[in-house]
């Protein structure tokens, strides 16, 4: 296993560049001020409080008693210059679950990460990466929901043997391996479809290269969820790095 210590290392790059582009201008400025992620200065989170704050912030929005943290001008202004997001939500692009509503959080809290089905390829891997690898972000959270769209409509692809149009195919192709796992279980192949991808997501990226080094030195977590269109409650179907509390 490889071990990473490059956390701050496009930081630094992105001050140099900073640096060139307002050369006779700005330089000396930032020159003072290369590092945007230390001048944020949060308090760091545990993966395991992390989680906590995320599943306190469901409760709210269960309940129907959202807070609306952080969605003001202020925090506008706090973040522009640096972010230092405590989760990384991994989650589909449906329209009816965004990360910062259903967790009652707001800008600057987390990285989202959102594909049809929260299928996973190389780039989004990557995007996934950036939080915990550059950004010191302490919980990747992957969240299946109730009725996708999406897995049904692989679903019913994989049973015809039509393909869909464009790229949609893709999707399909990503989700084969979670539909062959969940055939076998009896019960709604869609749903048993979306927790078997989301098991599959979490395990893959826990396998990571990057990934598992921060999960081996406490620093990530990751946490597969399940979320109810009709309740709006996220379940942990599985924790990698945390005990939740
Ligand atoms: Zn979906």
């Amino acid at each position: 296993m490889r071990e990473y210590s490059r956390r701050g290392a496009l930081w630094t790059g992105l001050a140099t560049l900073g640096a060139v582009a307002t050369a006779g201008t700005g330089a000396a400025q930032a020159a003072t001020n290369p590092s945007p992620a230390a001048s944020s200065s949060p308090v760091k989170l545990t993966p395991a409080q992390a989680w906590a704050k995320l599943w306190r912030g469901n409760r709210h929005w269960i309940a129907g008693r959202l807070q609306h943290p952080h969605q003001t001008v202020q925090r506008r202004t706090e973040v522009a210059q640096a972010q230092s997001p405590f989760a990384a939500v991994v989650t589909c692009i449906d329209s009816r679950i965004s990360p910062e509503i259903v967790f009652d959080q707001g800008i600057g809290d987390l990285f989202c990460l959102r594909t049809g089905a929260h299928t996973v390829d190389g780039l989004v891997t990557a995007s996934i990466e950036y939080g915990p690898v550059e950004n010191g972000t302490p919980l990747i959270v992957v969240m299946g929901h109730q009725r996708c769209g999406a897995v049904k409509a692989a679903v019913e692809a994989i049973e015809s043997g039509h393909h869909l149009p464009g790229h949609l195919d893709e999707i399909v192709s990503a989700l084969r391996g979670a539909y062959e796992e969940a055939a076998g279980q009896g019960g709604d192949i869609v749903d048993k479809t979306v927790r078997a991808h989301t098991l599959r997501t979490v395990n893959d990226l826990a396998a990571d290269d990057v990934l598992a080094s921060l999960i081996e030195k406490g620093e990530l977590g990751i946490a597969g969820t399940y979320y109810s269109l009709d309740t709006g409650q996220v379940s942990l179907l599985k924790a990698v790095g945390f005990n939740p509390s």
